[in-house]
């Protein structure tokens, strides 16, 4: 499959105050990162809150700016691009919390008109048309098309969010948290339309969540990732039945319920280290059981598991 956005060596750092002083201090949230999204595929991250999924998903839409590498959408290099207008038609995103991205002055067919009015040179009457398809496709009553967001449940707001972030018929799809908001039982049916979408529309989607069950449910491949790094990644398979990492091991163990893998169990411990203070060598090191004293002092490189599989630990390098 061909790749539909490349990102190479991408590290992105931030100031931030610290302590009740608010002296400033640098955020190291992303760090020399590197990653393949191939056209159609639900590419999701996973890691604990802190571990830099999000700064990842602002800095691949430029929400966010990096301090080095570079972020190539169809084969064109973006990351230094003043005009963004025709990578923005392209690439949408989609946010935890529905509520807040929704203008809440402005009723579902007008918020669904403006992209429309702004970007296309459609008819007032193919706007019409175009409306009330997207209404229907993400499960929308046309008469909702004459309320306001605080008139809708959670779920129904991020129908509506859905239905804005592909309007224009974008390519990709950034998802940062979708269902986390929402009550479980209505977490199954935006997963299962975000799932028709992709194969309807031909999407492709960078998945952001912390939910593992989510994401083996809805993924194509996995990132694992820590303190700004992906130290693993694989197809779906391979990562929930075949997991070489610790770190992804020990997350697993967490849910136990979602993999066949019962031999290893490992218990997380301690918190995530600052990404103001990074650990040496191997991030993990400080909370991994099977630190070796090369962990500390030595990063590892990525060790190619199969075609599809790699993995950046110690215990897996054939050096
Ligand atoms: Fe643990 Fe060392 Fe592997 Fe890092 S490289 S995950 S510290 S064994």
């Amino acid at each position: 499959m061909e790749n539909l956005l490349e990102i190479k060596n991408l590290s992105v750092q931030y100031k931030s105050p610290k302590g009740i002083l608010g002296r400033m201090q640098t955020i190291f949230a992303v760090n020399d990162l590197s990653l393949e999204i191939k056209k159609g595929e639900i590419l999701a991250i996973a890691g604990e809150s802190g571990c830099g999924k999000s700064t990842l998903a602002k800095a691949v839409i430029r929400l966010e700016n990096s301090i080095s590498g570079e972020i190539i959408f169809e084969g064109e290099n973006i990351s230094d691009t003043k005009d963004l207008s025709n990578f923005r038609k392209k690439v949408q995103m989609i946010f935890q919390n529905p509520y807040a991205s929704l203008n809440p002055k402005m009723k579902i067919y007008d918020m669904l008109k403006e992209p429309l009015k702004l970007n296309t040179d459609l008819t007032d009457e193919e706007i019409e048309k175009r409306i009330i398809e997207i209404a229907c496709k993400v499960g929308l009553d046309t008469d909702c098309l004459n309320q306001y967001p605080h008139e809708f449940s959670g779920g129904q707001r991020q129908r509506i969010a859905i239905a804005r972030a592909i309007i224009l018929n974008p390519e990709f799809i950034l998802a940062d948290e979708p269902v986390s908001a929402l009550d479980v039982s209505i977490q199954a049916q935006i997963i299962n339309l975000l799932k028709e979408l992709k194969e309807d529309y031909k999407l492709t989607f960078l998945f952001i969540s912390h939910d593992l069950s989510v994401i083996k449910y809805i993924s194509d491949r996995v990132g694992i990732m820590y303190l700004g790094e992906i130290v693993e990644l694989g197809t779906t398979d391979e990562i929930f039945y075949s997991p070489k990492h610790p770190y992804t091991k020990a997350l697993l163990s967490a849910v136990p319920q979602i993999t066949k893998n019962s031999e290893e169990k490992i218990t997380l411990k301690g918190d995530l280290p600052s990404p103001s203070n990074l650990p040496t060598g191997c991030k993990f090191h400080t909370r991994c059981p099977y630190a070796m004293p090369i962990c500390t002092n030595k990063s590892p490189e990525k060790t190619q598991i199969s075609q599809t599989h790699y993995v950046k630990c110690f215990l897996h390098s054939q050096n």
